[in-house]
């Protein structure tokens, strides 16, 4: 039988904790922790994650400001908010929403940020500290990965590990937390040859490419443990849509052709997903018990 590992289940456990971790901050500091959200434009989908991230914030305690800007302000103008937020005493945490709107670098804007006051971790000053063993924060949905196999109580050390993509966000830093929890990491991408001969030697598989669905049975071995970091909508009516046409979530992984196949796997949705929002709150209040 297979084990759902639910970063639903993780979050909530964690978020009780944090409430009383929160609490115990504001006591000590006579402030409540600060997170400054900057949305710029009007994505729509970021307009949702920036809403579920402050109420998330306030179910927490933590004080969440957010900053709307309109897709025509320039570079400078975006980097005098980010340089108001750095000098705010009261601002422990800075993230922009991503993606920017089109002109706009998100590498500079990132950057911008202090790496003090950056909870998503993804400063080179932050990836920095990552990669010398120093972690003064993680990348959020990485680390969340690595909370689900902590709360779940799957062993990393001396597994082969596998990851599958190398972005700054996830693939590069999942890899370095799997290497300093000792796993034997070896990281694939979309140059690699022959992904199926990669993946289906190791024990425990990360995948965040971002291809819907594409990683069947014949990917892993019998009994791997599987974080499937992919999130995708299919679209209405498409083939492994819902029912009745209507549009489902998925990831990168055929969870269906899994199921007694592997020893664990994250569903999506339900899995890595909520843990992101879980370990960026985790990670402002580090940055303000650092900054106390
Ligand atoms: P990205 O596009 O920046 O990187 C994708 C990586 O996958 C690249 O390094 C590429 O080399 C690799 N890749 C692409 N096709 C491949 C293939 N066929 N075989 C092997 N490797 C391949 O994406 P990202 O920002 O790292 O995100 C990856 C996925 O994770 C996306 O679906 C994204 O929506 C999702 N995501 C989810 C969360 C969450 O909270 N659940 C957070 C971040 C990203």
């Amino acid at each position: 039988m297979t084990q759902i590992l639910s970063g639903l289940v993780v979050a909530e456990t964690r978020r009780a904790k944090l409430v009383e971790k929160v609490q115990s901050f504001i006591s000590k500091s006579n402030r409540p922790p600060g997170l400054a959200v900057v949305l710029v434009g009007a994505d729509p989908a970021s307009q949702v994650y920036v809403r579920n991230k402050i109420k998330a914030c306030e179910h927490v305690g933590i004080v969440s400001t957010h900053h709307r800007l309109p897709d025509t302000i320039s570079q400078d103008e975006l980097h005098t908010v980010i340089d108001t937020l750095n000098a705010d005493s009261a601002v422990d945490g800075i993230l922009v929403q991503l993606p920017l709107p089109k002109g706009l670098s998100e590498t500079l804007a990132t950057e911008r940020i202090l790496p003090s006051k950056d909870p998503d971790g993804l400063t080179s000053g932050n990836l920095g500290l990552l990669f010398a063993g120093r972690t003064r924060v993680a990348p959020c949905t990485p680390l969340g990965v690595m909370k689900i196999f902590e709360h779940y109580k799957i062993e990393v050390e001396g597994k082969s590990a596998v990851v599958v993509g190398r972005s700054n966000i996830v693939g590069k830093p999942m890899a370095q937390l799997l290497l300093e929890a000792n796993a034997t990491v070896t990281v694939a991408h979309s140059k690699t040859f022959d992904l199926k001969s990669v993946t289906s030697q190791a024990d425990i598989v990360v995948v965040a490419a971002g291809r819907p669905q594409f990683m069947g049975k014949e990917f892993f071995k019998s009994g791997s443990i599987i974080a499937d970091v992919g999130i995708h909508r299919l679209p209405d009516g498409a083939a492994g849509g819902g029912p009745n046409g209507k549009s489902k979530l998925c990831g990168d992984v055929l969870t269906s052709e899994l199921m007694n196949h592997a020893q664990a796997i994250t569903p999506v949705p339900g899995g890595v997903g909520p843990m992101t929002i879980q370990m960026l709150l985790e990670n402002t209040l580090r940055l303000a018990e650092l900054r106390a």
